[in-house]
């Protein structure tokens, strides 16, 4: 992409309504643009950002098991009256009419939804397992909406269901999806700890928040030091028991503030090990039983031939969340470093002097073979001073940088710089498209390793 026809409209000076990093950075970097009150436009680049996170949470998903689906944003109001939330749920459930004054609400979550799919569609105890996932929009109206993405009002939430015939069935379902919530914020970069929570009203059931300690976290949660250095399972087979894959995360004391036992935390957790630390949830996996199902009427044929109710999950991951949390995760003093799993573009290319003859050859030709060896490349092609051109690359975080000014160029090289490290090297052309050959990593070790000198 040449960013002289992108739309990135970054901002030089932090907006004055942003309170935390993630949310001035992501309106700095022209990711988002708020529309009105907790409700964001996604320009192209928190777009693509958000497409990113969207397909990592897909491919575990359906490494799990889990079967994509799409449900509507808008329902009826009669399928909440059906399970009784459609008093409960309050102010936070936006409720419209049709023009036949029919009663509509814009979904907060789709648990009633799903419920009359499953149990329109399966019949019998061979139609289950399964668990239905889709990734929609979703609208509450927070009472206090803010900190840009991360308490939005209109937000994009992945939410799963799992349907079983017996509540030892539903828990491997449930095991399921726990490990790969693992898996999946291991690969957005993040430590996410899954941490014991409140299980609502019906006693019984089992919830796990997952949770990345960061000081803006709207949270307070309590979990062993230790916690912070366990690494995601790999190759996991989903039709083995999880129970041992799970075990040292369920080992160690993790809890947020609604069921925390301080008695507890003193006692099984050493005094140096104790983080006592503000949070941001990024997902929850629930097991609730036949509460829906219930009184929904969802259930199969048994194998003995008697009608049994199904046992049912629901595992949600805050998808438009995630971008903000992950900034709150990665940048520094200049900008967004995102992790190469989601970045945007994966290089960036910078021409220090467009309109002279050697370097836009040598940046054209760098472009176009990238781009024919599949790499995703934001050309800086526009006319702006080598500084802003910094500044901006800096601030919109992309894992690679390649730097061609006149002088290199009549050299022969480019400099390639990485973002996190802030490593630079200089190379020659052909070097420079062998490196990313051979490099497909985060690692920023580029050879020689000193601070970038062209300006
Ligand atoms: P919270 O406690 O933050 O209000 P929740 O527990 O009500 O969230 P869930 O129903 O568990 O939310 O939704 C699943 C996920 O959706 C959450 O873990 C969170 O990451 C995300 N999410 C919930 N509410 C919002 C929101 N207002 N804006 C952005 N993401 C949200
Ligand atoms: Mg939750």
């Amino acid at each position: 992409m040449r960013i002289s026809r992108f739309f990135m409209p970054v901002l030089r000076d932090a907006p004055s309504e942003a309170e935390i990093v993630s949310h001035r950075l992501m309106l700095r970097a022209g990711m988002i643009r708020q529309s009105s009150s907790g409700i964001y436009s996604w320009l192209p680049m928190g777009l693509k950002v958000l497409n990113n996170i969207s397909q990592i949470v897909r491919e575990e998903q359906d490494k799990a098991g889990a079967v994509e689906l799409l449900m509507p944003t808008i329902q009826s109001a009669d399928l909440w009256r059906e399970s009784e939330r459609y008093e409960a749920y309050g102010a936070e459930m936006l409720r419209i009419k049709d023009r036949h004054g029919r009663e509509m609400l814009y979904g907060p979550t789709n648990e009633e939804l799903i419920t009359t799919l499953f149990r329109d569609g399966a019949h019998s105890y061979r139609d289950v397992p399964c668990t239905l996932y889709h990734v929609q929009w979703k609208f509450r109206d927070e009472i206090r909406p803010r900190f840009g993405v991360m308490r939005g009002r209109e937000f994009l939430m992945k939410d799963a269901y799992s349907f079983d015939l017996t509540k030892e069935d539903a828990k491997k379902s449930f095991n399921r999806m726990f490990v790969a919530y693992l898996r999946t914020f291991e690969r957005l970069g993040l430590t996410a700890i899954p941490m014991q929570a409140e299980t609502g009203p019906i006693g019984g059931d089992l919830s796990y928040e997952f949770i990345i300690l960061a000081k803006t976290g709207e949270s307070e949660v309590f979990c062993h030091k230790d916690l912070l250095d366990l690494k995601a399972p790999e190759n996991v087979n989903y039709d083995s028991d999880l129970e041992p894959v799970m075990a040292p995360w369920l080992e160690k004391y993790a809890a947020t503030e609604d069921v925390h036992d301080a008695d507890r935390f003193a006692s099984e957790v050493p005094r140096d090990k104790q983080i006592s630390a503000r949070g941001i949830e990024v997902g929850q996996v629930f097991l609730f039983g036949d509460k829906y199902n219930e009184p929904m009427k969802c259930a199969v044929q048994g194998p003995d031939g008697k009608l049994t109710t199904l046992q049912s999950g629901s595992y949600g991951i805050g998808v438009s969340r995630l971008v903000g949390a992950i900034i709150e995760a990665s940048h520094d003093e200049a900008g967004i470093i995102w992790p190469q799993s989601i970045a945007p573009f994966k290089i960036g290319l910078l021409n220090l002097k467009v309109g002279d003859k050697d370097t836009d050859a040598a940046c054209e030709s760098l472009y176009e073979q990238l781009q024919s060896m599949g790499q995703t490349v934001l050309y800086d092609d526009s006319k702006e001073r080598a500084g802003g051109k910094f500044k901006t690359m800096d601030l919109i975080g992309l894992p690679w940088q390649i730097i061609a000014g006149p002088r290199s160029v009549k050299a022969g090289k480019v400099e390639l710089k990485n973002r996190a490290s802030g490593e630079a090297t200089e190379l020659g052309l052909d070097e420079v498209i062998n490196f990313f050959v051979t490099k497909s990593t985060d690692s920023p070790s580029t050879g020689t390793g000193r601070k970038s000198t062209e300006s």
